[in-house]
């Protein structure tokens, strides 16, 4: 059932129709999509939503196109897993990961590409486009052949390779331009007054494209039995993601699905080359300034977030904290998450289990919390992360003698032989 209230500026609060807005005609400020909770609350239960399809769409009521067909690969519903080896490395007891990796093209930003180009159908656009740092790229492409509709995608020259096959193969136009992400969004919000029958999903639809990262929320909430964690740790490009997440946990209570009011500190990941938000938190300010990115973690590489003071008093308010890692150690964390539990991430999952690692260190994550990882991307989108770090064991020749000499030399196979 469609129970959306319309669109409310997050700073004047004034209210607008649920029509492609983003900016508030007042204040500048962005608009947010409102809900009719009590609507919601008369008809979702934990036995509607178990029924329904295992995607995001399971939740439609609690989404901004309820009524729809969605535009779906099947995004969402991926598996929440409990990660006993990464736990007691870390010193941990009760670790969880949401492995967004298993999305269709290979990152959570299946789930936001779903919701706004169903709502951009429903508005009637005929082109996809976005600004991109890769993920979102990747997954407007599929999502916009999915629905027939024309694609037009920015994204920065210099982005890895996996990165633009996974978006040209989808046969959409691919523009890349030598410039920051920054840059290329500039370039963006320019030609959404220029072109206004396209649907930018990070500019003109955005409010309704941030909506799908609750999903996020839902799924960590119904996996684990309707109950909240403790802790969430989640990786912070524009900082929509971080501030979608809190607001999905209190949706779940507005409607009736959670027993007690969830409170879930909510902590942030951001990698040292380009680390806005994490700076802010630890100086105590609350001025998000602007930086140049400069890290292997490409998909995180927003050096102005438009979210970023809303993820960082999402941070304040619910007693989590921020940090940045080095490019050193989101390898360490790739390798380190891939190792212990068999899941390959990108560098932004290697950002996150960096970061948690981190925050336990330092004693701001306990070990008697339940924690969640939210882990975003799959590896194989950023291979040349880990180009100089891994590689195989031996290279022999065909022969037993060659095998034995390598076996002999080496630690870890002598051990397993
Ligand atoms: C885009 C992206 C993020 C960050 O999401 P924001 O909503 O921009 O903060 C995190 N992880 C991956 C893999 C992404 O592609
Ligand atoms: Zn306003």
């Amino acid at each position: 059932m469609d129970c959306v209230a319309g669109l409310r500026c997050r700073e004047c609060a004034r209210t607008y129709p649920a029509e492609a807005l983003h900016v508030c005609d007042f204040c500048f400020g962005p608009l947010e999509v409102t809900y009719d909770y009590e609507r919601i609350a008369s008809v979702v239960t934990r036995e509607r939503i178990s029924a329904g399809p295992r995607t995001i769409w399971r939740y439609a009521d609690l989404l901004p196109v309820a009524d729809e067909a969605p535009v779906s690969l099947g995004a969402g519903f991926t598996p929440l897993v409990r990660a006993d080896h990464l736990a007691a490395e870390l010193g941990l007891r009760d670790l969880w990961i949401k492995d967004d990796t298993a999305n269709p093209t290979g990152s959570f930003k299946d789930r936001v590409v779903s919701v706004a180009l169903t709502k951009a159908r429903q508005l009637g656009f005929k082109v996809a486009a976005c600004a991109s740092t890769g993920n979102l790229a990747n997954s407007v492409a599929a999502h916009a052949a999915r629905a027939g509709m024309d694609s037009v995608v920015l994204i920065p020259s210099n982005l890895e390779t996996a990165k633009i096959t996974m978006t040209s193969v989808y046969g959409g136009r691919v523009i890349a331009v030598n410039g920051s992400y920054d840059d290329v969004n500039r370039l963006c919000a320019e030609l959404t007054s220029e072109q206004p029958s396209w649907a930018f999903v990070n500019v003109n639809v955005r409010t309704y494209y941030a909506e799908g990262s609750k999903t996020l929320a839902f799924e960590v909430a119904e996996q684990l039995g309707w109950q909240t964690p403790d802790h969430v740790v989640v990786p912070i490009g524009s900082g929509s993601q971080l501030t979608k997440v809190a607001k999905g946990f209190q949706e779940l209570y507005e409607v009736g699905l959670l027993d007690e009011e969830p409170s879930v500190r909510i902590s942030g990941a951001q990698a040292a080359g380009c680390a806005p938000v994490a700076t802010a938190f630890a100086e105590g300010t609350d001025a998000i300034r602007p930086v140049k990115p400069d890290t292997i973690a490409k998909s995180l590489a927003i050096g102005n977030p438009a979210d970023g003071w809303y993820a960082l008093d999402t941070i304040r308010k619910s007693s989590g904290a921020c940090a940045a890692v080095t490019d050193a150690e989101v390898i360490e964390g790739i390798r380190l998450l891939a190792r212990t539990e068999g899941i390959f991430a990108e560098t932004a999952g290697g950002v996150t289990i960096a970061t948690l690692a981190k925050l336990v260190a330092e004693g701001v994550i306990s070990p008697d919390e339940r924690v969640v990882a939210m882990v975003t991307g799959h590896g194989l989108k950023t291979v040349e992360a880990l180009a100089t770090s891994v590689g195989p064991t031996a290279t022999i020749d065909p022969t037993l003698e060659a095998f034995e000499a390598a076996l002999a030399s080496d630690d870890l196979l002598a051990r397993s032989a």
